[in-house]
Order: structure tokens, then C-alpha cells, then sequence
């Protein structure tokens, strides 16, 4: 059985519904669901006449899903209950291939019998009994499940539910796993994104997409285009490997972009999912158990970002995983990789993505480093990176921070110079760098540094990416001083991911030009 891409056509009148039946055809929906809900003056007639017109287009015959919610389950418009019992009958009376009831409402002795006897008539239709929760997950949807298919064993159970964490996916993948008759399940909200992305791999009936943002039907729907572009969904099926960016935010995350690139590029049956972790080292440790317990979906690999470098350390430092000795020095991992024997690997791969652009930037070697005299803005989790390097070729470090107790704290443990933000004014160095998020979209009028102290040659790297060219880089540059932009450190520690990821090394010009492109988009 392969997952069907259903497309909601959530309209207000019939040539809305036009529209958007044309649109979800041209981005490839393998079904319609017709959100009847959503029409205004809604009645059979209506109905009919939306179907014939779906069924009598020329080209590709789509299935239907015809569906008239009630507002407590998140429909748009409060019908009564028998106007929506009429129009379901109606709508497979019409040919429609499925028709979607709610299973609470299908209780009802009244609505039940118009139901089934609907049913009865028609050759081909089937019945979805679909139960929703929008605040939280269900207390028991093993028992729900069981529950639907004893009060009719031929339809087909969806259970939809708010995840209020990735954590609560948990109970959607293990009934999913569990289970292998036609079955809808997943998890609305931004907790709940993968698992639509997921649904195909874990051989879920339908998942849901959106022609686009403005019309999407349920919180966290994707659209269809990120869905197969983004996530390659044609590609993904029961063996597809499993990696992830972790981290809160995960939104802006570029790494989803690069990898899924780079493993389109390869023709590689991996996939690359954007992991919002909310919370602490609690949370965390909770996600990286619950996914790398459940072996069949596949978790290989783990990039790993704010809040969550030092969480990602600790835990493989507390399972007795490999942990590579430069992240133990930084105190940091940025990438985890699920081992053959199912052991977890701590890295850091900022630390040579920094260097590596540096050096490139500035065309140095190594050695050259040593003694030069460098300037760090910033104390945070990219800093202590970047200072961990530098120091280790022996460059002769002043580090400068908002909050000047971090920045003593951090030069004590590598042995450099630290200074308040303010003494950046009369900075003397030869390479500069900035590794706050100062200068980041959307505020990118501000720089951590004054122009008047930016001087003709000094080389200054900038670690923020979006924009790649910062206010400090263009004032960098009026000043003749050389430039190194963000995005040379972002593509060389994805570059180093993707070979612990692979074994194989990606494409950098790819990489870099999925950023440049992600980029230009916003
Ligand atoms: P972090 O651990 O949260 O550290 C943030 C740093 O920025 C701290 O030193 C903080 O100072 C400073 N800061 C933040 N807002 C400030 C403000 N308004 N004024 C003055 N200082 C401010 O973050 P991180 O992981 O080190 O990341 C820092 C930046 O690096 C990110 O924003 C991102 O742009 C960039 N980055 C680049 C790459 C790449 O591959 N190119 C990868 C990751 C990150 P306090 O200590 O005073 O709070």
C-alpha cells in the first residue's frame, strides 16, 4: 500500500473550489478531500455538482474524500448534523470514493443508519470514522482504534491529535507500527510535523498537504510543494534512513535544505527532518531515547543546534558513547551518529567549518596562526568553538561579551585576554570575528562593531549567515579590510556532518547554493 497525498479543498463557493481542484492537481495530490465545511450555503446539490465536475475533468481521475466537519471537530461552518449526514450519502451517491464521519458523531443511532444504509448502496465507497483531539494527545489511542473498528471493522480509523512535543509522536509511530490495515494517524501542530512526513515511511493511508500556507486546514500542515521538494516524499518508503536537525527554534533551520539536497544529489534513501526539541536536557534525553529505541524508524544521524550542543554531549557522555576528544575540549556536540552497533558518536564540526573558512578566507596555513592576534566577539556556544580552535594553533585570543563574566569565564579555560563589548572601540587585531547573533535577519541594521574601528588589513568573519553579507562585513569591506562570510563555515561543518552521516562527501557548490537560494527566498 502507498501513502496517498491528499490535498484539502477547503473553499467557499464553486469556483474557488475550481481553482484550488486545478492547483492540487498540478502539484501532484493523489487525492482531493473535498472540506465541504468550508462552502457557504452549503447543500446536496452543491455537493453533486463539485463531484460531477472533479470526475468529468479530462485528464487524470482523482479520488474524493468528502468530509463536513462539525465545529467541535474543527469544521469551518456549524452545520446541523443532518444537512452534513445528507451531504456525506449524497456525496457517495455522486461517486465520491471515500466519505470521512466523525466517529463520535457516528454513535448517534440517527446518523449511524443514513450512514450505513448510504454505504450499502454504493459499490465502491468507504467509510473514514475520524477522531480528533486539538489540545493534547489521546489517553489511550491503542483503545480508541480498537474501539472504532469494533463499531464498524470495514471503515477505515483516523486519529488526528495536537502533539504539544515531538515526544507525544511517540503513540502515533507505535500505532502505526503496530498496526498494517488502512489507517490514518498523525499529529497536528508544530510538534507533530514529522509525523506527516513520516506517515509515508511508516505506510500510513493518507497524509495531508496544503496547496499553500493560506490554505491550509489543520496547524502544522505542510505544503505539498515543501513536502516533495523539500522533503523528497516521492522517495521515502519503509526503509528510508532517518536524520535530523535538532533544535529550538528549528523554523529558520537551513540543514533540512543542504542534506535533503545532497541525499537527492547522491540518489541516497535518506531523509532529513527538522526536529523541534522544546525544553531542556530533560526533553532531550526523552527524544534521543524514544527514537533510537524504536529501531524501525531508522535514526542514523543527528545534527545538533541551540539549545542543545552541551544536552547532546552529556547524554552520549552518559550512555558510554564514543565521544570525539576535540567536542569533549569544546564541552559542545554538534552532530551525533548512530553507530553500527547502535552506540552513539559525539562530534563537533564548528570548530573545523570555522577554521577551515578562516584559513580558506584568509589563505593561511595553520601554522600561521599562531601568535596572530584575534579578536572574538561573543561568548556563546560558536564562540567557545571557534576560541577552542584558534587557541590550538596558538593564536593570541581577546574575547569580548555583552555579559563580561562569560567572557572571563571562557578565557580562563583557554587561556586568552577578555574586554567588554565596549572596548571593541580602539580593537587592535588582525582578524576579527564576530560570533554573536548581532546583525542577524531580521536586525540587519545593527553590528557589533563600530565602523571607525575596522581598519585596512584586518580580515573580519562573520559567523552570522542570513544575511550572508552583514552590516559588518559591508562596513568590513568599505574599509578594504577582507571578508569572510557565514555561509563558508555553515557549508563546511554541514560538509563534515554529511561525511560522518554518509561516509561519502556532499557537493559544497550544492550546499552552498541551496543556501544562497533559501536565502534570497525570505
Ligand atoms: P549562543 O550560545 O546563544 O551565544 C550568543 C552570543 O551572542 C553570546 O555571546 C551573547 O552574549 C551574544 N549576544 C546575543 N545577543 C546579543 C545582543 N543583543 N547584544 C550583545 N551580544 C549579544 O549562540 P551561538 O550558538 O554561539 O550562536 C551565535 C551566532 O553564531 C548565531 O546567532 C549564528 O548567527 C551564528 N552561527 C553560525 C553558524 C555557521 O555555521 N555560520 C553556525 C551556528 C551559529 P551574552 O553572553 O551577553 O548573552
Amino acid at each position: 500500500m502507498e501513502t496517498k497525498l491528499a490535498v484539502p479543498i477547503a473553499a467557499r463557493n464553486i469556483d474557488q473550489a475550481s481553482e484550488q481542484i486545478k492547483s492540487a492537481r498540478a502539484a501532484g495530490a493523489d487525492i482531493l478531500e473535498l472540506r465541504t465545511d468550508y462552502l457557504e450555503n452549503l447543500n446536496v446539490d452543491l455537493v453533486k455538482t463539485l463531484i460531477a465536475g472533479i470526475n468529468n475533468a479530462g485528464d487524470k481521475k482523482l479520488p474524493i474524500i468528502v468530509t463536513c466537519r462539525d465545529k467541535q471537530q474543527g469544521g469551518a461552518i456549524d452545520y446541523p448534523q443532518k444537512l452534513r449526514v445528507d451531504v456525506l450519502a449524497a456525496a457517495l451517491k455522486a461517486g465520491a470514493e471515500f466519505i470521512d464521519f466523525e466517529y463520535d458523531n457516528f454513535l448517534s443511532i440517527e446518523g449511524q443508519e443514513k450512514i450505513r444504509l448510504a454505504l450499502s448502496q454504493s459499490s465502491k465507497g468507504r467509510l473514514i470514522l475520524s477522531a480528533h483531539n486539538f489540545e493534547t494527545k489521546f489517553d489511550n489511542i491503542g483503545k480508541l482504534y480498537r474501539n472504532i473498528l469494533n463499531v464498524c471493522p470495514v471503515a477505515i480509523p483516523k486519529l488526528i491529535y495536537v502533539a504539544n512535543h515531538i515526544n507525544d509522536c511517540f503513540d502515533a509511530f507505535d500505532l502505526l507500527h503496530q498496526t498494517s490495515a488502512e489507517r490514518i494517524i498523525f499529529c497536528m501542530g508544530a510538534g507533530g510535523l514529522i509525523s506527516r512526513i513520516l506517515a509515508k515511511k511508516l505506510d500510513c493511508f493518507v497524509t495531508f498537504a496544503s496547496i499553500d500556507e493560506l490554505n491550509a486546514t489543520a496547524p502544522g500542515q505542510l505544503t505539498i510543494k515543501d513536502l516533495k521538494e523539500l522533503y523528497r516524499y516521492d522517495y521515502i518508503d519503509t526503509e528510508t534512513r532517518l536524520y535530523g536537525v535538532i533544535a529550538d527554534p528549528v523554523g529558520h533551520s537551513l540543514s533540512p535544505a543542504i542534506h535533503n539536497a545532497c541525499f537527492g544529489d547522491k540518489q541516497m534513501n535518506k531523509l532529513y527532518l527538522p526536529l523541534l526539541v522544546e525544553g531542556g536536557r530533560q526533553e532531550f534525553d526523552s527524544f534521543i531515547h524514544q527514537a533510537l529505541l524504536r529501531k524501525w524508524l531508522n535514526f542514523r544521524g543527528f545534527s545538533v543546534t541551540i539549545p542543545h550542543k552541551q544536552n547532546a554531549l552529556s547524554y552520549v557522555r552518559a550512555s558510554r558513547g564514543y565521544v570525539e576528544p576535540l567536542a569533549q575540549k569544546i564541552g559542545a556536540a554538534n552532530t551525533l551518529f548512530v553507530g553500527p552497533d547502535g552506540k552513539l558518536e559525539a562530534y563537533n564540526t564548528d570548530y573545523a567549518g570555522a577554521l577551515d573558512a578562516i584559513m580558506a578566507g584568509v589563505k593561511i596555513t595553520k601554522t600561521k596562526l599562531n601568535g596572530l592576534p584575534v579578536a572574538v566577539v561573543g561568548a556563546g556556544g560558536v564562540s567557545r568553538a571557534i576560541v577552542a580552535g584558534l587557541s590550538d594553533a596558538g593564536a593570541k585570543i581577546r574575547i569580548y561579551n555583552r555579559t563580561v563574566e562569560k567572557a572571563e569565564k571562557l578565557a580562563a579555560e583557554f587561556d586568552c585576554e577578555f574586554a567588554p563589548l565596549g572596548d571593541l572601540k580602539s580593537v587592535d587585531a588582525k582578524l576579527l570575528i564576530n560570533c554573536t547573533s548581532i546583525g542577524m535577519h531580521p536586525n540587519i541594521e545593527a553590528t557589533p562593531v563600530p565602523k571607525e574601528s575596522l581598519k585596512r588589513g584586518m580580515a573580519v568573519f562573520d559567523t552570522v549567515y542570513n544575511p550572508a553579507q552583514t552590516l559588518l562585513l559591508k562596513e568590513a569591506g568599505n574599509k578594504k579590510a577582507k571578508t569572510i562570510d557565514g555561509i563558508s563555515m555553515f557549508v563546511n561543518q554541514a560538509m563534515a556532518q554529511f561525511k560522518l552521516f554518509t561516509n561519502t562527501n556532499g557537493n559544497p557548490d550544492l550546499m552552498r547554493k541551496v543556501v544562497c537560494d533559501s536565502l534570497s527566498d525570505k
